[in-house]
């Protein structure tokens, strides 16, 4: 077994931390060959304590300054880039096998294409670059050879659920459709009425599942399911019609796919992203998590219900992007992104958030994507739209 060398972007993170506590249990099989932050640097600081990596990346040139100074007095060596240049520098490096893309939004996505582009191993968690430029970057994939593995609990349990090497038509492969399960998030139950006053203390309570702010928040509208639907779309090529949601409250079957002969298969476990991201880390081996084993007695149900789009608008959105095609998931993921930040600041109410995707998505229109420009353009004009529905609440 050959020692694998990681690149870690969002390093400091709910997925960045869950990654470096598997790779901490394997110090055999890898070596830290980049972190990265933005915001957090005192963690990231102490995080290039523990691994000794050969780069970090922090946001600007004068934390990235103050940090090599820090562990220079420490004696460390790690050279500490900084931007976006610095991101892309250490997610290509010849030097790096696998490249874990754990930054959250948009801000993620030149450095995840830029791991696909130098034909990496690329674990993706930015399920944001998918929705963003599915076709531009399943296409870097295949072009450069780098082989992607989802981290996303829904889509690693698909992946799971399918057969090794499945082909790029999963008619081939005798599959009908696929089924994505969501925890229903901290509102499954909340009466439409009551969903105008929910605070974002009270949205980023996840029942399940504990992660960022911007994913929590996500969850609660259902619109992290909707991102899960078109990442879903261009990681499997399977048109809307073949992607349902089913809301499954203990959050314990991750996924499912389901195939002509009637056979449905599954993959469960306990909520816990070590397991996905175990299984990229070590696919096609199998390593230990952390994550206990599974108790079914203990979680003695299951349930299902039919995702209720009449409280959870987003999800509709999101569908309706995806099946509109062209720049509409980017215009969605842009607006959506902007309306969370002004959720958790205070700005716009709850229930705010959907009327101001739908707007933005009316406003923007859709139009063919040829080109990573496009993407950028579309995120640029969403952007804007968004802002300016911000500002006149
Ligand atoms: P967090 O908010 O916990 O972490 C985000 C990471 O990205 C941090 O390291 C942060 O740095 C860094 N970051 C934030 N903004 C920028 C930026 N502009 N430029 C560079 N780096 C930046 O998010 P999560 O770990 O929860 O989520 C990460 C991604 O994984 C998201 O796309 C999410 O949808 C996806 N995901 C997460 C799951 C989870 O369980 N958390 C499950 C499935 C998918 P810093 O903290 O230093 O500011
Ligand atoms: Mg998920």
């Amino acid at each position: 077994m050959s020692v694998q060398t990681l690149t870690i972007l969002g390093a400091t993170g709910s997925i960045g931390g869950s990654t470096l506590d598997v790779v901490r249990r394997h110090p055999d099989r890898y070596r830290v060959f980049a972190l990265t932050a933005f915001q957090r640097m005192a963690e990231l600081a102490d995080l290039c304590r523990e691994f000794r990596p050969d780069c970090a990346v922090a946001a600007t040139a004068e934390q990235a300054a103050a940090l090599a100074g820090a562990l220079r007095a420490d004696g460390i060596a790690t050279e500490v880039l900084w931007g976006e240049q610095g991101l892309i520098q250490v997610a290509a490096h010849e030097q790096v096998d696998a490249v874990m893309a754990a930054i959250v939004g948009a801000a993620g996505l030149e450095s995840a294409l830029a791991a696909a582009r130098a034909g990496k191993r690329v674990l993706l968690a930015n399920k944001e670059a998918l929705v963003m430029a599915g076709p531009v970057f399943m296409a870097a994939v295949r072009e450069n050879g780098a082989v992607l593995l989802p981290i996303d609990s829904e889509h690693n349990a698909i992946f799971q659920s399918l057969p090794r090497g499945f082909s790029r038509n999963l008619d081939d492969d005798g599959v009908r459709r696929i089924l994505l399960t969501a925890s229903g998030g901290p509102f499954r139950t909340t009466p439409a009425e009551a969903m105008a006053a929910v605070t974002p203390a009270q949205a980023v309570a996840h029942p399940k599942w504990s992660m960022g702010p911007k994913i929590s928040v996500d969850s609660a509208t259902l619109m992290n399911k909707g991102l899960e639907v078109i990442e879903a779309s261009f990681l499997f090529n399977l048109p809307a019609e073949r992607i349902d949601v089913v809301v499954h409250p203990q959050s314990i079957i991750h996924s499912l796919v389901e195939y002509v002969d009637g056979s449905v298969l599954a993959q469960l476990g306990n909520p816990d992203m070590r397991t996905p991201i175990a299984h990229a880390l070590a696919y096609p081996e199998r390593i230990d998590s952390g994550v206990a084993p599974l108790d079914l007695f203990q979680v003695a149900r299951l349930d299902f219900e039919a995702p209720d789009l009449e409280r959870f608008p987003c999800l509709g959105l999101a569908y309706r992007a995806l099946r509109e095609g062209g720049r509409s998931p980017a215009v969605l993921n842009a607006a959506n992104e902007v309306a969370v930040a002004a959720f958790l600041d205070g700005r716009i109410g709850f229930a705010a958030i959907p009327r101001l995707i739908a707007a933005v998505l009316d406003e923007v229109g859709t139009s063919a994507v040829h080109s990573l420009g496009d993407v950028r353009e579309a995120d640029r004009l969403a952007r804007q739209a968004a802002l300016g529905r911000v500002a006149g609440h």
